[in-house]
């Protein structure tokens, strides 16, 4: 029989050749599906008693030859009818008007329209089909050679099944080469439910013909004679052979699509490394999803450890459909804060044949991502209250042992912080858990630290005041004195540290952050008790020019203080939230421009009441008082480590010239 297939297919190949170009490696991958699907419908089929006796191997198979390169599967086959219904008939109207409406998302027309089979047709120029269906039907040999004319007639095939014969067009000859078939099915195919075959590896077991005699280690007994020992001390032992077997490409039950309670650690951990083959690090934990209501979805999310140098293109987030890989691309489909996560999702669910902002409008898609985002809080709950396995040296728990949310906070807080900026409702779920840690390496849960801290840190105004260190060394000295004073100090250290803290002080009513360095450390809370003044007025206003005449006042505000006498003589400290503002505006790009243009600016604190500073005031030498307020600014530099280059050298040489 001859024919033509459905009249407006006349517009299908040249889309399918011109505007899909540029994907048109997912023909494998559709080619692939069907055999798949013809398979799986065999064996449910039979699983029904609607198919009798063995199914044989259901393997399929792929195979270059020559010019070819042919798809058999051993499914349910079509009859002549079938193939006029599914194949010529092909359900696609209006390609002109589809056309013209979806320009920009042509990339994606395939599989959305079934067209599937015809993706044949971007790589081949002619398409030739061999089936006999497991009903009792003659086989049939079908084949088009990408004009809109077809051939069909009774074939040859003796068994049940299809092949799809490619006969590659001259441009597409990179899909005869054996690396770029491999790469496409490790690709797409890697997780597909039924075994599939590409040519042969090798294999390497022992013989059973074939023996290596070796030393068995035991020395010649006495009293035999030497060829006897000959005899006992040589052992034989199977020789490795190569063997060639059948290449099997695909691992049909990954772990995903097992129950949770079947998997131990090890098990998620080794899945981790199938998927990603060239990552040597292990995840932090993970999150097995399994939901089949309201929508489908399966899947494994790990946290991975976040570098400082994060490459988002590496070892991305697998979006499948029934364990056909679709695309690495998930944004949408994962809410932002967790696209560094790794690991794969499954759902038949998700309209994957669409455009973006299609997908993101979806609300389907928007229920998959709001669930991920509470799965997510949910297992970071769960962590915060379950307590690491810890065992002493007589075996017995250990009774502080720290949470598992604990354990491993610094690598995940990342993830949790950027959650509770970029999400609402995570962020209500996150501050039951989100964890504070101070310089004492220490965790805290917001509520637990509020009461650890009110008491000593509420100031006049009734706020408590969270004080807080972005670096433990180079703030040193600010930490001590806080200590001192019974204060708690928090570390600080992630790069969304500024948003983070503002939005701390939005949710917490009565809360500020204020950072150790932020003022003297009397002022940093402050309390009603004022220490009594040493100087004058007068003698005030006689020593603010003597060492502003020593400070460059285009970044530091000289200010006097009462405080207690053996206080540094001077402190430097910077306004939190000018500070805060700069650091935004460096994190946030945009928007805050001005804030990021300031120079950064100091205060010089004087404390009036310590000795040294009565004595530059009076001083009558004027170059010996100068060189003592020289001294003293460098000196407060240097405790907060702005004291550098020819400064520096020349504070050394003066230090040594003092003490000689
Ligand atoms: P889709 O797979 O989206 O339905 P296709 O154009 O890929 O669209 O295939 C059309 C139909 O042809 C399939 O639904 C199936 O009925 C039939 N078909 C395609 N390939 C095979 C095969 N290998 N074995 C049996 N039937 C097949």
């Amino acid at each position: 029989m001859q024919g033509n297939l459905n009249v407006q297919t006349e517009n299908i190949f040249p889309v399918i050749k011109k505007f899909l170009y540029s994907d048109h490696e997912i023909f494998l991958r559709e080619l692939i599906s069907n055999a798949i699907d013809a398979t799986q419908k065999l064996k449910a089929l039979s699983s029904r008693g609607e198919v009798q006796g063995d199914l044989g191997d259901l393997t399929v198979e792929v195979k270059i030859d020559k010019k070819k390169l042919i798809i058999s599967d051993r499914g349910i086959g079509m009859t002549q009818d079938e193939i006029d219904k599914y194949i010529n008939q092909i359900a696609f109207s209006g390609a002109n008007d589809f056309l013209d409406k979806y320009k920009d998302v042509q990339e994606n027309l395939i599989g959305h329209f079934g067209l599937g089979f015809y993706s044949a047709f971007m790589v081949a120029d002619k398409v030739e089909i061999e089936t006999k269906s497991y009903k009792d039907a003659p086989a049939v040999h079908w084949s088009c050679d990408g004009s809109p004319e077809f051939e069909m007639k009774e074939g040859k095939k003796k068994d049940r099944g299809t092949d799809i014969i490619l006969h590659i067009a001259d441009d597409c000859k990179e899909f005869l080469e054996e690396h770029r078939i491999l790469e496409l099915l490790r690709k797409y195919c890697r997780f597909m439910p039924i075994a599939i075959r590409f040519g042969e590896e090798s294999k390497w077991e022992d013989s059973e013909t074939e023996f290596n005699e070796v030393d068995d280690g035991e020395g010649s007994a006495s009293g035999t004679s030497d060829s006897e020992a000959e005899n006992k001390s040589k052992k034989k032992e199977p020789k490795r052979v190569e063997k060639k077997v059948p290449r099997i490409i695909n691992d049909t039950d990954p772990a995903w699509k097992k129950k949770p309670a079947d998997l131990t650690d090890e098990d998620y951990k080794k899945f981790y490394h199938e998927l990603y083959p060239m990552n040597f690090e292990e995840p932090l934990f993970q999150i097995h999803l399994n939901v089949d209501y309201p929508f489908n979805l399966t899947g494994i999310l790990y946290f991975p450890k976040v570098r400082k140098t994060i490459d988002p293109n590496r070892n991305k987030i697998q979006l499948y459909c029934n364990q056909v890989f679709v695309t690495d691309s998930v944004e949408g489909v994962v809410p932002e804060y967790l696209m560094l996560l790794h690991g794969v999702l499954d759902s038949p669910d998700i309209p994957l044949n669409v455009s973006r902002s299609y997908l993101q409008s979806d609300s389907n898609v928007k229920k998959i991502a709001q669930h991920i985002s509470k799965k997510v809080a949910d297992k970071l709950e769960e962590m915060s209250k379950n307590k690491v396995e810890l065992k002493d040296a007589d075996g017995n728990d250990v009774a502080d042992a720290p949470t598992q949310l604990e354990e491993k906070w610094d690598d995940i807080k990342i993830f949790v912080e950027y959650g509770m900026l970029t999400e609402e409702k995570f962020c209500e779920r996150a501050m039951k858990f989100t964890l504070l840690k101070n310089t004492e390496g220490k965790y805290f849960k917001l509520d637990d630290y509020r009461d650890k801290i009110k008491t000593l840190q509420t100031d006049k105004d009734k706020n408590v005041i969270y004080l807080y260190a972005t670096d433990v060394d180079e703030q040193h000295a600010y930490i001590a004195k806080a200590k001192e004073k019974g204060y708690d100090v928090l570390l600080m250290d992630s790069v969304l540290n500024s948003h983070f803290i503002n939005l701390l002080e939005q949710k917490i009513d009565k809360t500020r952050f204020v950072r150790v360095d932020g003022d003297t450390v009397e002022k940093l809370i402050a309390h009603d008790d004022n220490i009594p003044e040493k100087l004058t007025q007068e003698e005030k206003d006689k020593l603010k020019p003597i060492i502003e005449a020593e400070v460059d006042k285009t970044h530091y505000t000289v200010m006097l203080e009462s405080m207690e006498s053996d206080d540094q003589p001077m402190v430097i400290t910077q306004n939190e939230f000018m500070r805060r503002y700069k650091e935004m505006s460096q994190t946030s790009g945009g928007g805050m421009g001005f804030y990021g243009e300031m120079p950064d600016n100091y205060n010089l604190v004087v404390n009036i009441n310590h000795p040294l500073i009565s004595q530059v005031l009076n001083e009558p030498d004027a170059d010996k008082q100068k060189q003592l307020v020289h001294q003293l600014t460098d000196l407060a530099l240097l405790s907060n480590g702005l004291l550098k280059g020819e400064a520096l050298t020349q504070f050394i040489k003066r230090s040594v010239d003092i003490i000689k």
